[in-house]
């Protein structure tokens, strides 16, 4: 086999750094799957707008996820599972539901 001239040194170099620069997808973590609570988006949620609506808490399978003072919902975060079943039926025009992980999530969605 013949020797190697300078250009195609050169450019075979300039291949393997860009084939070591990109990764390959499966490098990417899949955070999609990282377990999630619920929060109530006060913003969106019709009984903050002092409108009759407690579906999320009658509708939660978790005893005490969600619990309702002065006719306001709250996710209580250490019991909530985030099944998504108060995402899934709350009626609000803009779903006031953000499943987010526990780390991001606040007990009271801002107002
Ligand atoms: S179901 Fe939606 S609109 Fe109704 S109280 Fe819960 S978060 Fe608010
Ligand atoms: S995600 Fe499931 S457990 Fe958590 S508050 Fe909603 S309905 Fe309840």
């Amino acid at each position: 086999m013949g020797k190697l001239s300078r250009r195609e040194l050169l450019f075979g170099r300039l291949r393997a750094g860009v084939s070591r620069a990109v990764p390959p997808a499966t490098e990417t973590p899949q955070q999609d799957d990282a377990p999630k609570v619920a929060v109530i988006q006060g913003r969106h949620c019709l009984a903050y707008r002092e409108l009759m609506c407690s579906t999320c808490f009658e509708r939660c399978p978790e005893k005490g996820a969600i619990v309702v003072e002065r006719g306001i919902p709250q996710v209580v975060t250490d019991r909530c599972t985030g099944c998504g079943d108060c995402q899934d039926v709350c009626p609000a025009p803009t779903n006031a539901i953000l499943m987010t992980r526990p780390r991001t999530a606040i007990s009271r969605g801002g107002a």
